[in-house]
């Protein structure tokens, strides 16, 4: 069973309010922005639209919670960007900050490569198991728990393309 935490009303208004914020706060320089695949392809899309910056969209991969509900802990990078960040402005764009893990590394995989800075903007700030307290520049949404599927997001790959956000209440691997 699922229940709606966010609308898809809900998400284009924040699109757009957090597009407006970064456009100021970067002020007409350029931008690199890295979604984090696979479940930030659909927020990334929307976002580089309601920014009004000279900006390149890139993507990255990282391996952490398989295919079930729980981190494995361990953050593998497996699709890095395919350009070089050396003196580039970052913007790291997640779906859901949970522990912080995947955040942190990414950002530290960015430094370490000569990036000038990294900002880091997620859809939804879920703090229920925060491990580790990277800054995190623009937020969405905090949601206080539970496991969230839909614009992007998914349970054992569904879901990504339900155009809401929804809290899953059983843990049946659907057909
Ligand atoms: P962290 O490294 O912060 O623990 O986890 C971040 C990643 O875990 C996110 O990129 C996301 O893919 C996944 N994740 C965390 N919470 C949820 C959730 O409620 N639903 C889904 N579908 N993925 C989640």
């Amino acid at each position: 069973m699922k229940t709606i935490v966010l609308t898809r009303q809900q998400i284009q208004e924040k699109v757009k309010e957090l597009g407006q914020r970064i456009s100021q706060d970067f002020n007409r320089e350029n931008l690199i922005v890295v979604g984090v695949l696979n479940g930030a392809f659909i927020f990334t899309a929307d976002l580089v639209r309601a920014i009004d910056l000279p900006l390149q969209v890139d993507f990255i991969r990282v391996a952490s919670y398989g295919s079930g509900k729980s981190s494995s802990g361990t953050i593998t990078l497996t699709k890095d960007i395919e350009r070089p960040v050396q003196g580039e402005k970052i913007l790291l764009v997640e779906d859901i900050v949970d522990t912080g893990l995947t955040i942190h590394r990414l950002k530290q995989h960015f430094l370490q490569h000569g990036a000038a800075s990294v900002h880091i903007c997620a859809l939804i700030d879920k703090r229920e198991r925060r491990e580790l307290d990277e800054k995190i520049d623009y937020i969405g949404f905090e949601v206080a728990e539970g496991f969230l599927v839909g614009y992007g997001l998914d349970f054992a790959e569904q879901y990504r393309n339900l155009p809401d956000v929804y809290h899953l209440n059983n843990t049946t691997v659907p057909k």
